[in-house]
């Protein structure tokens, strides 16, 4: 996609801390980095999100995520990871090409768990929402 940062970097037109490359996939340093080896991985092909990614890509992704991590940990020696999507403007998403962060954990980094990212307590009781989730479920 023209214009799109990230495809840029899928193509090679812009450089990137390129740590791992599959065929359909490739993880690289965050330029702006939130921790030390805070790392992104992305599909070459652009997906706005995750919601419009291709299933049988799966495996492949969870891959390269996982072996992005071993890299890491290795490299910066740590176990702990904070991993995931910031998935549509409201969650946060600046580039609308699908991206996976992976955010290395260290001793009193002052980061919290994802636990700490909302805190949005629902008015109506879980049953409630149970129930308009399902209703809308597939299988
Ligand atoms: P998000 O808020 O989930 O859309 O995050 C986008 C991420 O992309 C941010 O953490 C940026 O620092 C990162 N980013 C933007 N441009 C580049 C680039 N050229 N190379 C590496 N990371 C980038
Ligand atoms: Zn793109």
């Amino acid at each position: 996609m023209t214009d799109c940062i990230f495809c840029k970097i899928a193509n090679k037109e812009i450089p990137s801390y390129l740590i791992k490359e599959s065929e359909n996939f490739m993880s690289f340093l965050d330029i702006n980095p939130h921790a030390p080896g805070h790392s992104l991985v992305i599909p070459k092909v652009h997906f706005s999100n995750l919601k419009e990614f291709e299933d049988e890509l799966s495996s492949e992704f969870i891959k390269i995520i996982k072996d992005t991590m071993i890299d890491i940990s290795k490299a910066l020696n740590t176990d702990s990871f904070t991993l995931g999507i910031n998935e549509g403007k409201l969650a946060g998403q600046a580039v609308l090409h699908l991206h996976f962060h992976i955010i290395p954990r260290f001793f009193s980094d002052k980061g919290g768990s994802i636990h700490s990212v909302v805190i949005n307590k629902p008015n109506e009781s879980i049953e409630e929402i149970y129930k308009k989730i399902k209703n809308e479920s597939q299988n």
